[in-house]
């Protein structure tokens, strides 16, 4: 039987309708910039993120990291979440490769960082400082719950850094969950930033890809980073072609996922031993802490591993859950009744 993966949305495979779509893609060397499917991918997600221009990269790391050193020069500062995944998962990048200086500020549960703690950190020109030049959000927060950042939040960010002259880089892999559980436009979530990054490849079940969005010049800059870093690819048609699928038809079903975990939410919660306020699930990521007397977090996830269920263990005893196209509501329940099994034995 194959297992009911739930330890990320990045693990969904191709849809029938993006097989196809890959197969008889149109196709040319995007170095040269003659791939015509790729144009189309890259015009579309810029028309969705109401920018300019946009560019495909491999990965989402490799979209923040191009991002960054688009907008800075080494030894700047960047203001970012201490939960970040820009400051806790991409290797360091930005300081390896960019030497860009990362200044971290405790994000708040629901992903948010404090205004006056944001305004407090920007430096005044002093010959001891970095110069601060740019703030870096992340929507939906993916170690913050996958909480959504509202429309109100982002434009307070963006009066704040249009008083000190700073730029915005939004870190969007989850951009589009973001929109879908508030029902609001993606626009309303891109038109403060700069520039965006988003992932076809997570919950919108692409096999490969993410695109920077954000101005004529500043993609033209970009577009040399990734060619530095290795990113420029060739007849990358085939992979696009399954982000227009993504794009044009796995939108909006992302509702069912964020059902589906409050469902699940709701259920784990009622479960003696587990620690999560459902109320504060509000896409397809769960955070739960595990308190049991007889069960530490190995045993729990070797017990849920022999039930043919898959969870990620990110701290001992703390353990995340990502819904995605691939889990279904009878899994859903599936999976409630075997926690509850495991925990009340
Ligand atoms: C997954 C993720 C990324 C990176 O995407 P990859 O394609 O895995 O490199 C960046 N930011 C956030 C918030 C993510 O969840």
């Amino acid at each position: 039987m194959k297992p009911i993966d739930l330890r990320s949305d990045t693990l969904t495979q191709p849809t029938p309708a993006m097989r196809e779509a890959m197969a008889n893609a149109e196709v040319g060397d995007d170095v040269f910039e003659e791939d015509p499917t790729l144009k189309k991918l890259e015009e579309l997600a810029a028309q969705k993120t109401g920018k300019e221009s946009a560019l495909f990269v491999p990965s989402g790391t490799m979209g923040n990291l191009i991002s960054i050193l688009s907008h800075c020069q080494r030894g700047d500062e960047i203001l970012l979440g201490d939960r970040s995944h820009i400051f806790l998962h991409e290797v360091g990048g930005i300081a390896a490769l960019g030497g860009v200086h990362p200044r971290i500020i405790p994000n708040n549960p629901d992903g948010t960082l404090l205004l006056p703690l944001l305004e407090h950190s920007i430096r005044p020109s002093d010959i001891h400082n970095p110069p601060t030049r740019l703030i870096c959000l992340e929507n939906t927060h993916n170690f913050c719950q996958g909480s959504p950042l509202n429309p109100e939040y982002m434009d307070s960010v963006r009066a704040l850094a249009a008083k000190y002259g700073l730029k915005i880089h939004l870190d969007g892999a989850r951009l589009f969950n973001a929109a879908v559980a508030q029902d609001i436009n993606v626009k309303d979530l891109t038109r403060q930033a700069d520039s965006v990054m988003f992932c076809l490849s997570k919950g919108l079940s692409a096999p490969v890809g993410s695109l920077v969005c954000s101005n004529r010049d500043f993609i033209q800059r970009a577009r040399k980073f990734r060619k530095m870093v290795g990113g420029g690819m060739r007849q990358a048609g085939h992979l696009a072609a399954a982000g227009l699928v993504a794009l044009e038809s796995l939108v909006e079903r992302l509702k069912e996922d964020h059902q589906n975990t409050q469902l699940l939410a709701e259920q784990l919660a009622s479960v003696e031993g587990i620690e999560l306020d459902p109320a504060q699930v509000k896409t397809n990521i769960i955070f739960f802490k595990l308190k049991h007397s007889k069960i530490d977090g190995e045993s729990f996830l070797n017990l849920l591993e022999e039930n043919s269920i898959k969870i990620l263990m990110t701290d001992p005893g703390v353990f995340r859950a990502v819904l995605h196209r691939e889990i279904n509501r009878e899994q859903v329940e599936t999976i409630a009744k075997t926690v509850r099994s495991i925990l009340t034995l």
